[in-house]
């Protein structure tokens, strides 16, 4: 039977100091496969590891079926767990390594055989089942660990970046069949991982954890589509979202101006969001808008159109993405980790060239800081500004270079909002 698990305001404080894991609530639903995704060291270990009994929570408590887990003895909590360097046992064979926790939880010599036919079937290690795993590759041996740990049946699968040491190609081929393998076996699963693009792909939902603390859980759909904080819109996509430094105006008998600085967007009092947006009159917000809010349109095309100069281009075969120098201040959102997604605008050396000379010829940072306020817009130690390099879609190379004009189409509908803290300015938001 799959297992429910109940986070109830969790907190691990290691002995020094570390607050890994920061007053966590979450529930996972019986049968669900959950992705905890965040950076290195947002603390995504620490919660499988309290889930599994192998550390104790400094406090709150975790509910497995309803019951808190201090209760259960680790052998009562029906739990598999299946790391990144997850080791199987090199004298056995592959049917030995499936077999070898069955016998020990005394499962009759048919049943075994009926598990591990399933298990292996599920995960196409069937053909290799009398070899050593010396003599397998990487995605097979891999595909054993997962096999091992699914053949008890257990009720929750926890498993920890389990594809990370493998190459793009198989990672991409064992996601769909470790969620097609959990979702057949109906088991309750937690997958960790720092990379938003498995996280999208695999999960039922995602909750992604920022320094221990948790920023927004929901359906991929939900995270990408209505991001609750700044940090969750920029982790999630790829290209990053554009963040966008914006002063909001009102003219009340006409529309919302959201100054960008060389140029503004309209939000007519048509569209739900102006009234919330309307608060901030005066103030900053970030503008959020993804690649896909924005079309290339005629030079001279009226409404709600921004234009700028490609800075560069960048190539990915199946699409050509052009950042665009628009005027704009952009807003940085730090600890994203390395391997976010396909992360920052490559940060080249020529741009970091740029940035040092703009440094030397005193051409200062955009904005200066409001004092003692801590904000995404004011807090010049977490999050930075720069010129804005705006990134647009484009069809595979197209005829453009370096320095040409472009203008691009904005929909409007497409914008996200967020206050200076980063947190979502919506209306009727969760
Ligand atoms: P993640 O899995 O997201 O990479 P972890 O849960 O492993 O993050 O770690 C969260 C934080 O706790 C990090 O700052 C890490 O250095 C710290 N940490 C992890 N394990 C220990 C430990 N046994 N003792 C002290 N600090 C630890």
């Amino acid at each position: 039977m799959a297992v429910t698990v109940a986070l109830e305001d969790v907190t691990k404080v290691w002995p020094d100091g570390t607050v890994a894991v920061d007053r966590l609530d979450l529930a996972v639903r019986e049968g669900e496969f959950l992705v905890l995704l965040g950076p290195s060291g947002c603390g995504k270990s620490t919660v499988l590891r309290m889930i599994a009994g192998l550390e104790d929570p400094t406090d709150g408590t975790i509910l497995l079926n309803g019951e808190p887990v201090t209760e259960l003895a680790p052998r009562d909590r029906q739990i598999a767990m299946v790391f990144q360097d997850f080791a199987l046992y090199p004298h056995m064979t592959v049917g030995g390594n499936l077999d070898f926790p069955l016998k020990l939880s005394g499962v009759d010599r048919e049943g075994r055989g009926e598990r591990i036919g399933a298990v292996a079937a599920a995960l196409g290690i069937g053909d290799v089942l009398s070899r050593k795993p010396a003599q397998l590759s990487g995605g097979q041996r891999q595909r054993v660990a997962m096999g091992r740990a699914i053949v008890r049946r257990p009720g929750l699968f926890l498993m920890d970046e389990p594809l990370s040491n493998l190459d793009s190609g198989l990672r991409a081929e064992l996601r769909a069949e470790i969620t097609g393998m959990t979702r057949e076996l109906g088991v309750t699963t937690m997958y960790v991982t720092h990379d938003q693009a498995e996280a999208l792909t695999m999960a039922d939902r995602v909750a992604i954890l920022r320094g221990g603390v948790l920023q927004d859980v929901g359906t991929p759909t939900e995270v990408y589509g209505r991001p609750a904080t700044l940090y969750v819109a920029a982790f999630l996509g790829s290209p990053r979202m554009n963040l966008l430094e914006a002063s909001v105006y009102v003219h009340l008998d006409r529309h919302v101006v959201l100054d960008l600085g060389d140029q503004v967007l309209h939000l007519p009092w048509t569209d739900l969001r102006a009234r919330a947006i309307a608060r901030y009159h005066g103030e900053r917000i970030v503008v959020g808008a993804r690649a896909e809010a924005f079309t290339p349109v005629a030079p001279e095309t009226p409404g709600d159109v921004l234009r700028g100069r490609i800075r560069y281009l960048e190539h990915h075969g199946h699409e050509s993405l052009a950042f665009l120098d628009i005027g704009a201040t952009a807003v940085l959102v730090d600890d994203l980790g390395r391997d976010a997604g396909a992360a920052e605008p490559a940060a080249g050396p020529l741009r970091r060239v740029e940035g040092a000379l703009r440094r030397m010829s005193g051409r200062a940072r955009p904005e200066p800081v409001r004092p003692g306020k801590t904000s995404v817009l004011g807090d010049p130690g977490r999050h930075l500004r720069r010129p804005a390099e705006v990134a647009v879609r484009l069809a595979p190379y197209p005829a453009v270079a370096p320095g040409y004009p472009l203008a691009v189409g904005v929909r409007m509908a497409a914008l996200h909002f967020f206050d200076e803290r980063g947190d979502r300015i919506d209306v009727g938001w969760r």
